[in-house]
């Protein structure tokens, strides 16, 4: 049986430009993970005839497909009642669905009424997937030799129930097939001219293998892979990814799909430090960044906003001169913030950030994307001046990017050269 799946994505939201279907995302990348690939995404409406349509055309080419959206108790929620049209069957109350639901709305000290009943309607013959973070559950449906999953759609309802119901059981469900072997490496603090060049000057990559690249702001991931039609080759990829490593060195911050955060978390704890942020530009940006990650408490103290200049001299020391001098947005300043919070908080790492996000408070001399990234340690303190294109949103992460890799690669060196040179 082949290894495709087809989504069918509904929601009036996703047609107008409301909302952005992640979840064509999130699946594509699941699916890859178990090595299927989804070939389809169809995006309807909410609407009976709409989802049964499209659902149908879906199941009639793939063996295996996903609904999501439309389980909730309103009455613009009618996928289940859509796929039942189209399976030519009914909905049900599940019993243990609608106790699941009953027992959500004490949780939760919400008044039970009739639409919320709705929730605990399913399809006639469906396994019922219990939704760990949501109230209405998932369902799974064997149509002949097909396989049909139905999901929440609140994003994070449906990676939830992705996790908890859905992997598992395409994992025993499809007999395992090796997946054609390639490598991942990703890179910040390079941009991907340099990479091309040192690429080209090394004669890189070998016959037998491309490289693809996906280029994200402050960001570039790079995979080796072998090219269309050639063999795969194990051991020419093992060389080709030590090659690799040795012409981008530290710009390669992990071979593998974890975030600039969540490797800082590793690093940090590995070597038992803290870190404390402050903050003009991106606004609380970093700190968001660095608590994404689980278990970020264990090194990260806290920060300051210090978006006004007196937040900058009451709360992070820095000398009312400085700001007069060379102005907010400037080396001295950022030293100072990086300096004054590490002290103020206790921390053993303390990073400043300050910049003109823009599309105002440019001048000649401080253009839009010109942003100081400091880093103050018990060594002593870095700034540096970096110059950023796009748009505010763009320039406030690309300024957190630039302050996590600067802590990424200190870290690298205070381990002392045995652990620098990549990961
Ligand atoms: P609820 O019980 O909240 O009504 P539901 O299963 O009925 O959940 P919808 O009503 O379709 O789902 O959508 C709920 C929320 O999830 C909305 O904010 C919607 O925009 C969002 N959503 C639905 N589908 C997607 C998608 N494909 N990508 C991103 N967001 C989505
Ligand atoms: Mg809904």
């Amino acid at each position: 049986m082949s290894r495709t799946a087809e989504l069918v994505s509904t929601g009036r939201e996703l047609l107008s430009g409301r909302v952005l279907n992640t979840h064509a995302q999130m699946l594509a990348r699941y699916l890859a993970g178990v090595g299927v690939e989804l070939v389809r995404d169809t995006t309807v409406s909410d609407d009976v005839a709409a989802i049964a349509e499209a659902f149908k055309g879906a199941l009639s080419r793939t063996p295996l497909v996903f609904v999501t959206g439309g389980l909730g108790p309103t009455p613009d929620d009618v996928t289940r009642d859509a796929v039942a049209r189209a399976l030519g069957t009914t909905v049900v109350c599940d019993p243990d669905a609608l106790a699941f639901v009953k027992q959500r709305y004490a949780q939760r000290r919400r008044t039970f009424n009739p639409a919320s009943a709705r929730q605990a309607l399913v399809v006639q013959g469906a396994a019922v997937l219990p939704n760990p973070v949501g109230i209405a559950p998932g369902e799974r449906l064997q149509v002949d030799d097909r396989v049909v999953f139905v999901l929440p759609g609140p994003p994070a309802e449906f990676r939830a129930v992705m996790a908890e119901h859905v992997l598992p059981w395409l994992a025993t469900w499809l007999p395992s097939t090796a997946a054609r072997p390639e490598r991942v490496f990703l890179l910040c603090g390079l941009g991907e001219s340099d990479v091309v060049t040192r690429m080209q000057e090394a004669g890189f990559p070998p016959a037998g293998l491309d490289v693809a690249f996906c280029a994200r702001p402050g960001q570039l991931e790079l995979r080796l892979l072998p090219s269309p039609g050639a063999p795969d080759a194990p051991a020419l990829l093992e060389s080709a990814a030590g090659r690799l490593r040795a012409l981008l060195g530290n710009a390669i911050y992990a071979e593998e799909a974890v975030s600039l955060e969540e490797m800082i978390g590793r690093l940090l704890t590995e070597r038992g430090l803290s870190v404390a942020v402050a903050e003009s530009c991106s606004g609380g940006l970093l700190g968001h960044r660095i608590t994404a990650v689980p278990g970020s408490s264990a090194y990260f103290l806290g920060g300051v906003i210090a978006y006004a200049d007196a937040v900058k001299i009451q709360r992070l020391n820095v000398s009312a001169e400085a700001l007069r001098r060379e102005g907010a947005v400037s080396r001295a300043v950022a030293q100072q913030m990086a300096e004054g919070v590490r002290k103020a908080l206790a921390a053993d790492i303390g990073l400043g950030v300050t910049g003109i996000a823009g599309p105002t408070g440019a001048t000649d001399a401080k253009p839009v994307g010109l942003v100081f990234v400091a880093l103050a340690d018990d060594e002593g303190v870095l700034v540096h001046e970096n110059r950023f294109s796009g748009d505010r949103d763009e320039v406030k992460y690309r300024a957190t990017q630039a302050a996590l890799d600067m802590l990424r690669r200190r870290l690298i060196e205070r381990a002392g050269p045995a652990a620098a040179g990549g990961e």
